[in-house]
């Protein structure tokens, strides 16, 4: 008997697009949704159909199959670690996804790590953290962020002579661009006041690398978390990538098979492995970690000035046809021209955002994302500044998100752009 699990679903195709990657699509449809989760390329599909009749265990057999598997899951790791600028002693830790990734990290801080955030992060940048976290308000500005961090961890320094344990690890986890209003943070100079007051620094790179080249020796930043699914791979894979010590140090995120050097007779006689073996018990997502490296390959041989020109001016046409509609505010934290990613959310005065996400996908299939955006406190408080902004009393709750990427095209905008228009 067969078993057609999905029998409607139409046929994947690479439609033609003007994008180098090959981004896969169903025709028709009209994804602006990709900060969510950005459609495949076609350098995944091809690693992981490539792979698939080798497919065997990794790190645990001795036959043609399972070693050639461990090669490319440990390739996987290097071309990963270059593309995110690595230093030799980094470690690259696969894990599930970026929330996955802050997690382990989380859990790998020395005793009496304080951290230090901001209130706009995503909520997988700001649950993780141990009680006693300095989460420090939106700033206005980039040059802002600077100087609030600047001051916190000034006063983190003075606070410590008088009552802290002098010395005590200090941790700054910021992202690299917002996952609601796509605005970039200045990493490079918080990760400067960080180093100059002896703190580290995490890179919540979810949002960043899909859209800009990041490098972690380059920006000196300590660690970076990331998502396959938003960088073009499938679900499944992402990986905390930066320095080896306090995740040598740290228990290891998962108890299991695959993170022991030694397991004795008594009950707990346990020696862990060293190195990202340690975080990574259990049967890894070879296929995750392959098609990852194969979009980072597919990334570093494209001409990302280009991409990122393209992306831009897309961009740039999107927020100036939403300005031009009277009954669409935008939400944003910094400045207009402050430098951004594909990433756009606004409301539709006097509609609720569900309704109208619903509306665009029914009638226009057009697919955008409503809500909070995970990103509860932030969204909330731009909410309220967009009413006080536009002198409107009739902004929904929620927000609707647009968002681009390699395979987004004018048309795709303007349409998204016409379908709006109706609404007002
Ligand atoms: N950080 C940012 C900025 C995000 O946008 C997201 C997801 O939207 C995450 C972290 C969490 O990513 P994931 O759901 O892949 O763990």
């Amino acid at each position: 008997m067969t078993v057609t699990l999905v029998p409607s679903l139409p046929a994947i195709s690479t439609p033609a697009r003007p994008d180098p990657l090959g981004v896969l699509g169903v025709p028709g449809q009209i994804n602006l949704d990709y900060a969510a989760s950005a459609p495949c390329v076609r350098a995944a599909a091809d690693a992981v159909a490539e792979l698939l009749p080798w497919y065997a265990s990794v790190h645990r057999g001795a036959g043609a199959l399972s070693r050639r598997c461990t090669l490319a899951y440990e390739r996987a790791r290097q071309t990963i670690g270059d593309f995110v600028g690595a230093r030799p002693d980094d470690h690259v830790i696969f894990t599930r996804n970026t929330t996955d990734a802050v997690n382990l990290l989380a859990r790998a801080l020395p005793a009496g790590t304080t951290v230090v955030t901001f209130a706009g992060e995503h909520h997988a940048n700001l649950l993780p953290w141990p009680r006693g976290s300095v989460r420090l308000p939106v700033p206005e500005s980039p040059a802002g962020a600077v100087r609030a961090l600047d001051a916190a961890l000034g006063e983190l320094r003075r606070v410590s002579a008088g009552t802290r344990v002098p010395g005590l690890p200090v941790l700054v986890a910021v992202t690299g661009a917002s996952n609601v209003t796509g605005e970039r943070w200045p990493v490079a100079e918080l990760a400067r006041v960080a180093h100059r007051y002896a703190a580290r620094i995490l890179v919540d790179a979810a949002q960043l690398a899909p859209h800009a080249p990041v490098d972690l020796a380059a920006l000196d930043v300590d660690y970076l978390a990331l998502s396959g699914h938003k960088l073009y791979a499938p679900f499944g894979a992402g990986v905390l990538v930066g320095r080896s010590d306090w995740l040598d140090a740290a228990p290891p995120y998962l108890a299991g098979g695959g993170a022991t050097a030694h397991v004795g007779p008594a009950t707990h006689e346990v020696r862990w492995a060293s190195g990202p073996a340690r975080h990574e018990a259990g049967t890894p997502n070879l296929l995750g970690a392959v098609a990852l490296a194969a979009v980072c390959e597919a990334f570093t041989e494209a001409d990302r000035e280009t991409l990122h020109a393209r992306e831009q001016e897309l961009l740039t046409r999107l927020r100036d046809g939403l300005a031009a509609l009277p009954h669409v505010v935008e939400l944003r934290t910094f400045a207009p021209e402050a430098p951004r990613v594909g990433i756009v959310s606004f409301v539709v005065a006097g509609r609720d955002s569900a309704e109208v996400a619903a509306h665009l996908a029914g009638a226009h299939q057009i697919g955008v994302r409503d809500g909070l955006f995970c990103a509860h406190p932030l969204a909330r408080r731009l909410l309220t500044e967009a009413a006080a902004r536009s002198g409107r009393r009739d902004l929904p709750s929620t927000a609707l998100r647009a968002s681009i990427g390699l395979g987004s095209t004018v048309a795709e905008v303007d349409r998204l752009l016409a379908a709006l228009a109706e609404l007002g």
